[in-house]
């Protein structure tokens, strides 16, 4: 029987619910996605929801760093470190970093903890990135890909799914009041705030147009 568990980063306060896999998790996807229904409440609750609207529904919009578990325990999505991706990957032959997932009406984010780029960062941008997907289409079974930095190769789609995940952990009027707090605001004191990777922090500057306002 799987037990649930928490995932506690000390230095930070935020934690992700997570129910613990087992070995067999690659074939569970599988058998989750054959057997996947049409109408599952929880995907149907969270669909066509914005950063915005998951911020304000968890009391966090103006949360620094964002509690992404407020937001998935709002939504009913449950977070699982899966062990064995491997027979996906062989079929695949990429490296998978998480995966969405339903049955009934339950809905999972699957990560990749055996992936050693996993970092605590890359965790939480995948589990962002898989509740975009939810968000933006209503996706009931994806698998989150490693491009090692090959964003030629990303669709509309996984770019869409991307910036809004910047979006709900970089918020931009959060952003901007950092920028204003921080007396010599620098992407690396920005991306600790908001309890992100660097090159997540860059990117959303980036995208907003912001870069010239931080120093590197
Ligand atoms: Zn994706």
């Amino acid at each position: 029987m799987p037990y649930k568990r928490k995932l506690t980063k000390c230095r930070k306060r935020c934690t992700i619910s997570a129910k613990k896999g087992g070995s067999k998790s690659t074939a569970r996807l599988i058998r989750i996605q054959k057997e996947e229904s049409p109408m599952c409440e929880a995907i149907n609750g969270i669909m066509g929801k914005t950063p915005e609207d998951l911020l304000k529904g968890s009391h966090q919009i103006n949360a620094v760093p964002v509690d992404l578990s407020a937001i998935l325990e709002k939504a009913k999505i449950s977070v699982i470190p899966s062990q064995d991706f491997s027979e996906y990957e062989q079929n695949t032959g990429r490296r998978v970093l998480g995966a969405l997932a339903t049955k009934g009406d339950s809905a999972a984010i699957f990560y990749n903890e055996k992936e050693p780029s996993m970092t605590w960062h890359r965790i939480r941008f995948t589990v962002a990135h898989e509740l975009a997907h939810a968000c933006l289409s209503g996706d009931k079974f994806h698998i989150a890909f490693r491009y090692d930095d090959d964003k030629e190769g990303q669709s509309e789609e996984e770019i869409n799914a991307n910036i809004f995940a910047g979006a709900l952990l970089i918020p931009k009027k959060s952003l901007l009041k950092q920028i204003e707090i921080l007396l010599i605001p620098t992407i690396s004191l920005l991306a600790d705030a908001f309890d992100v990777s660097r090159s997540v922090m860059e990117a959303r500057l980036k995208f907003l147009g912001l870069t010239d306002m931080v120093l590197t």
